[in-house]
């Protein structure tokens, strides 16, 4: 250490106390890195690696960035998932004794983004705490952009806590007391319980903290101690918290998210494709972050959904008022994430004339929502605080087009404080009298090409051309500047006026800065209000997206019942009927109840329709349950409290277990958690293992869903022998997707039909999968040559079976084979091909 300079010396004592994050290192007009941090951020932002002398025996490794575009590159490294500390110098150079002193003034990380371009409007930026206490997990999540803070507790493992979070899609991870570490996608952070103060949570919520468990305190502890470390300021506009019971939402795992791709696709994880990709229709930021919240967490209320559909049905019946909505909703500004800038002072006049123009629509709209016959839309238009004080108090206090930035006057309004009033008119005047100058002086000195103007070096001068000199008059005009053909002057009047206006501008500057800083004050003291005023508005405008897509789509209010039926008449899938172009999706009927259609059994060959009619039922139970029309003619739904999926095996390498493992953990999780009121679909469970391991796993999972859950359930399967448990056990129906034969060729009907598939057309997807011409006429031969010697399908596929199972050692024993030469060939082949890859 002591062989380094003082500067160094300083910037190593403070990246101590910050060893995982970029220390962004305050140098005159620039941002500095050294060591190691500017090793690997010249690689990671592409900046150029220097070298700096430090005292030590080698350069220093060096890389910097020009202060004021410090911020992209902050950006960029924040959405690699680091984390930078930015160390601004906190005295004046110039009277600094020795090293400027400096600190580090914030540290910006992934979850604690206020602002930027990598913020997505819809989309909040969640950063999340997990804690544990008594044997319950707290999880917390909050976004500092909007200031929303949601808490919940849990009984059980960590897992479940795990999974409660990860519906968040955090940015950022902070885990208190959490023992070994957490693989993951996102950074985490851990905080050991002995750093947290036990009141934090206290402080920032007041009564509200007190309706918390012990987890839920210790869980928003935690984020506050975090938000605490990084940001080093306060968070007035994180004032609500909203406590939640998982229970108060449809329940669904990370897997069955995925797999219904409800806010992003499988494939490429984009939101084109996914189900709020269709529902988006709304107008502002805040409306879009609420459709993906409804999304992410549907209701099991009925009498709140039905509020939610009741305002629909109105919107959706009322085109124009649709269009009249969205108009108005149009014009409103991003007025949560503004209410963060605002708290944080970081808000520009700009932002201040936006909110004032957002806020001036809001009679309007509500207007338009109490003329209307719908009491839900009356009720959440009456709720709605125009804010018509904050309104006058920015028409008073702001002009109308103020400049970006806040330090350079011309933000406030003529009338709104006297002094600030009286030093523009001091200015003006001056400016006056030096505008009208030039006249006065060519008429006293009779010099008609006298000029007055004005340079930095001299301020305001009067100029006479050499030709007039001998008209200037002597004892009142001070020589100044000698050009090539004329001479400036300055006369003590003109310099005092410009003293006056040179005054009263720089007054003026700073004076508008002080009272704008006052007015956001003034204005963030009602960030509440207009927290809850970003409610209503978001929530109409979701109800005006859902109206839009449900009224052009052609969706129909489902009938919500308890009776534990699921009736579909005509239903779509909603996306795939949307991406669907020329070709026309077929519309399918579900019809399930508690009794004796619970569990569907449905057969058929692959491309079929059988996952999709899997995933429209589900989708369908989503949409209801988020208060949305839904793709079918007619729907009576009861009210799911948690959906299963088993569907694809999209993203089960990632996990580093087999498929069949994959499969049988998420069949088990749903075997623990499901009720009689849960919905589960299952996708060929069984068909990882061998025909008979895994035809025994489908059946026994069958009878155990029927027998003790009782949840409805969607089962496809290969194995026609199951189709036989329609007979045995009450309840389980089979249904197909039909396909027809023509001309050798598999037609696709994707018609779900009562009964099951009669055929397996193993062999028409493996040739309309380009599977070599030479293997598939081979499978025809043996096919008819199986079937004429009276086997099925389904038969031929054990037989096969017991003899590839069969141990070695039998094989030897008995050398001889059932099969001719030639189909032991084929037999051999088909050895080779993964059934999986079909
Ligand atoms: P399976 O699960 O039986 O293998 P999928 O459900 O994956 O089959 O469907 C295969 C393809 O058929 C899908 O990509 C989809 O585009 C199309 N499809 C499925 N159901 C329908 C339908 N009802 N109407 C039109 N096309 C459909």
């Amino acid at each position: 250490m002591a062989q380094y300079t003082p500067m160094i010396q300083q910037y190593l004592a403070i990246k101590r106390d910050y060893p995982d994050t970029f220390l962004f290192f305050r140098l005159g007009d620039f941002y500095e890195l050294f060591f190691e941090d500017a090793v690997v951020a010249s690689r990671e932002l592409e900046i150029t690696l220097t070298g700096r002398e430090g005292g030590g025996e080698e350069k220093i490794p060096m890389c910097g960035v020009p202060h004021h575009s410090a911020d992209a590159y902050i950006a960029e490294l924040l959405k690699k998932g680091y984390k930078v500390a930015v160390c601004e110098q906190v005295e004046d150079p110039k009277e600094a004794k020795g090293v400027v002193r400096r600190e580090v003034t914030r540290v910006i990380t992934p979850g604690t983004m206020m602002e930027g371009k990598w913020l997505s409007d819809k989309e909040n930026n969640y950063m999340v705490a997990i804690a544990q206490a008594e044997g319950s997990m707290g999880v917390a999540a909050c976004d500092m952009s909007t200031g929303e803070m949601y808490v919940t507790s849990l009984i059980g493992r960590r897992e479940a806590a795990l999974d409660e979070a990860m519906q968040y899609h955090p940015k950022e991870l902070v885990l208190s007391g959490w023992a070994g570490e957490l693989k993951s996608d996102v950074p985490v952070t851990y905080i050991e319980d002995t750093e947290l103060d036990g009141l934090a949570v206290d402080r920032q919520y007041g009564n509200d903290a007190r309706e918390l468990d012990l987890a839920m305190r210790k869980a928003v502890n935690t984020l506050l101690h975090y938000i605490g470390v990084t940001q080093k300021r306060s968070l007035s506009h994180m004032l609500l918290i909203k406590r939640y019971d998982a229970k108060q939402y449809l329940q669904m795992d990370g897997f069955s998210r995925r797999n219904l791709e409800l806010t992003e696709t499988i494939r490429d994880k984009s939101k084109k494709g996914s189900l709020l990709w269709l529902l988006d229709r709304t107008e502002t930021a805040m409306g879009g972050r609420l459709l993906r919240r409804w999304i992410e967490r549907p209701l099991v209320n009925k009498s709140e959904l039905e509020a939610r559909l009741d305002a629909v049905s109105y919107l959706k019946g009322d085109m124009l008022l649709r269009s009249d909505l969205r108009n108005c909703l149009d014009q409103v500004y991003d007025l949560e994430r503004l209410a963060g800038r605002i708290s944080y002072g970081n808000a520009n006049a700009r932002d201040l004339v936006q909110l004032r123009h957002s806020l001036e629509t809001i009679p309007m709209l509500k207007r338009l929502l109490l003329e209307t016959d719908a009491p839900v839309l009356k009720e959440l238009a009456a709720g709605m605080d125009e804010c018509a004080d904050i309104v006058t108090y920015l028409q008073a206090a702001l002009v109308d087009d103020p400049p970006i930035s806040v330090r350079e006057g011309g933000l406030i309004r003529t009338g709104y404080d006297e002094y600030l009033d009286k030093l523009h008119t001091a200015s003006r005047e001056g400016k006056t009298w030096i505008a009208q100058l030039e006249q006065t002086e060519r008429e006293a000195t009779g010099i008609r090409s006298l000029k007055v103007g004005y340079n930095k070096v001299f301020g305001y001068y009067i100029e006479v051309s050499r030709a007039n000199l001998a008209n200037v008059p002597a004892g009142r005009y001070e020589r100044k500047q000698t050009l090539a053909n004329a001479e400036r002057f300055i006369t003590p009047e003109l310099k005092e006026k410009e003293a006056l206006i040179l005054e009263a501008e720089e007054k003026l500057i700073e004076l508008e800065y002080q009272l704008f800083v006052q007015i956001r004050n003034e204005v963030a003291a009602h960030i509440p209000r207009l927290q809850s005023l970003a409610e209503r508005v978001a929530a109409i405008d979701v109800l005006q997206a859902f109206a839009t897509v449900s009224d052009e789509r052609g969706y129909v209010r489902p009938e919500l019942v308890t009776t534990g039926e699921c009736v579909i008449t005509d239903g779509r899938h909603p996306v795939v009927e949307a991406v669907l172009e020329r070709e026309k999706y077929v519309a399918n009927d579900v019809h399930m109840n508690q009794t004796d259609r619970q569990i569907l059994l449905i057969t058929g060959p692959n491309m079929a329709g059988k996952s999709t009619y899997m995933r429209q039922i589900a989708l369908l139970v989503v949409m209801a349950q988020i208060g949305c029309f839904v793709p079918a003619k007619a729907a009576r739904l009861s009210l799911v409290d948690q959906i299963f999926t088993r569907i694809g095996a999209a993203d089960d390498l990632a996990s580093g277990h087999s498929t069949f493992m994959v499969e049988m953990l998420e069949t088990r999780h749903a075997l623990q958690k499901a009720t009689a009121q849960s919905l589960i679909l299952l996708d060929e469970i069984g068909r990882g293992t061998s025909t008979y391991d895994g035809m025994a796993l489908a059946q026994a999972v069958i009878e155990y869903i029927r027998q003790k859950i009782g949840a409805k359930t969607l089962f496809s399967t290969h194995y026609h022998e199951l189709t036989g448990l329609e007979e045995s056990l009450t309840g389980v129906v089979n249904v197909n997707a039909r396909c027809e034969e023509r001309a050798g060729k598999l037609l696709f009907l994707h018609k779900i039909e009562p009964g099951r598939a009669d055929k397996s057309y193993g062999i028409h997807v493996a040739e309309l999968a380009e599977m070599p011409q030479q293997v598939i006429e081979r499978a025809r031969e043996i096919l008819a040559g199986l079937e004429s010697a009276g086997t099925t399908a389904g038969d031929v596929q054990m037989s096969l079976e017991t003899l590839w199972s069969a141990p070695v050692a039998a094989v030897r024993e008995e050398p001889k084979s059932l099969l001719s030469p030639e189909e032991e060939q084929v037999l051999s082949e088909l050895r080779e091909l993964d059934l999986n890859q079909t």
